[in-house]
């Protein structure tokens, strides 16, 4: 497994117990009795079915959520069985229903005509399709928008043989932000809705990870659906602290394959922005954008041997160089995300800085970098 960090001169360490820890930790804190792991985007860059095993056997997760059709196979043939459930997030392709019934994928459905639409692929199937009814409460991505349109849907399910109900949610925008009056019409909206027609709560699912930190215990809902927070990170940084311990479950690290001298005016990388005032020794790390590492993050901070290094100069598609204490040797370790020494960086400060959030750097790490477990 050290072959692979060798052989690409970067990795990103995974930690399995990490994951259990964290999963178990946003259970505890919220009393909820059932998890949905969110591992759509291969586990938000971890890995899918490395996340689905590790929390199915490890943490006693039955129920997964992923994006499409394809990611849900993939997931599927690595569950050992099909009483797992995978969810299907977002909008589907309605000629896929057939397919989704007979993989057993339970696909989010935003439209009493989607559903029309899918009985029609469904009459040559045996398979029965397991449903997650959408209610749009203020995402404007999909779902019911009226209690009457929901009620079509609902009735429609209840009635169809080719259909089953399997939940009915909502998803909060504003649920990690400072926007609390917004989160809050979204909950009501979603509870009256689902409280009118007398669909049993425990098919809701609302929660994601802001939500399951910091307003768990408003939702009166057994069920939580969160991603970051299983893969310890906080979506509400900066605005709000975790009220949990969040373990990081990855580490994105490369080697130091050169070192070189600058001299006194001479720069680094494309524009040349970066001018040595003085001569200074750095080092090359084979990692860039086209890796994940973000052209916006030129000037971030690095760790080597413990110690806060800078990114010289931009980031380029397969390269940075970073700024070093002196002429260390080839191989030394770079941290972009992890702990080294007493030092850290964390994917919410790296996030910060390149004006994004952690989500989207952890699922942009490329795929040249390999996943090795720890
Ligand atoms: N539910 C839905 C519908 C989502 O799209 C997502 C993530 O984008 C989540 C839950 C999980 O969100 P988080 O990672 O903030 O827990």
């Amino acid at each position: 497994k050290e072959d692979a960090y060798s052989e690409r001169g970067a990795a990103f360490f995974r930690s399995s117990s990490a994951l259990v820890a964290n999963a178990k930790a946003i259970m505890a804190h919220t009393g909820a009795k059932r998890l949905i792991a969110v591992i759509k985007a291969d586990a938000y860059g971890h890995g899918a079915t490395w996340a689905a095993t590790t929390l199915a056997k490890q943490a006693a997760v039955h129920d997964f959520a992923v994006a499409t059709v394809v990611e849900g196979e993939e997931v599927r043939s690595a569950l050992p069985d099909d009483s797992y459930h995978i969810i299907l997030l977002g909008v589907q392709n309605v000629a896929l229903a057939a397919r989704m019934a007979n993989q057993h994928l339970e696909p989010a459905v935003g439209s009493l005509d989607w559903l029309l639409t899918a009985r029609d692929n469904l009459v040559d199937s045996a398979a029965t399709l397991r449903v997650h009814l959408a209610v749009d409460t203020g995402m404007g991505r999909m779902g019911a928008k009226s209690k009457a349109e929901l009620s079509s849907m609902y009735q429609l399910v209840m009635a169809d043989p080719h259909f089953e109900l399997a939940g009915v949610f909502t998803h909060f925008a504003t649920a990690d932000d400072a926007n609390q009056a917004y989160y809050d019409q979204q909950k009501a909206d979603f509870l009256s809705v689902v409280q009118a027609l007398g669909i049993d709560q425990k098919y809701w699912h609302l929660a994601n990870s802001g939500s399951a930190l910091l307003h768990h215990d408003e939702i009166p809902t057994e069920t939580i659906r969160v991603g970051s927070v299983l893969y310890g990170y906080n979506p509400a940084y900066p605005a709000y602290e975790s009220p949990i311990k969040l373990e990081p479950v990855g580490q994105f690290v490369g080697k130091i394959w050169g070192v070189h001298q600058l001299l006194a005016g001479e720069a680094v990388s494309y524009g040349a922005t970066y001018v040595a005032k003085e001569d200074e020794w750095v080092g090359t790390v084979p990692v860039g954008y086209a890796d994940g590492y973000r052209r916006t993050l030129s000037g971030m901070s690095v760790l080597i041997n413990g110690q806060r290094q800078k990114i010289l100069g931009r980031v380029t598609m397969d390269q940075v160089v970073v700024s070093l204490p002196g002429p260390v040797p080839i191989n030394t370790d770079v941290t972009f995300i992890g702990q080294d020494g007493a030092e850290r960086i964390s994917v919410e400060e790296l996030a910060e800085y390149g004006q994004t959030i952690p989500h989207e750097i952890l699922t942009g790490i490329g795929r040249r970098i390999p996943r090795i477990d720890v």
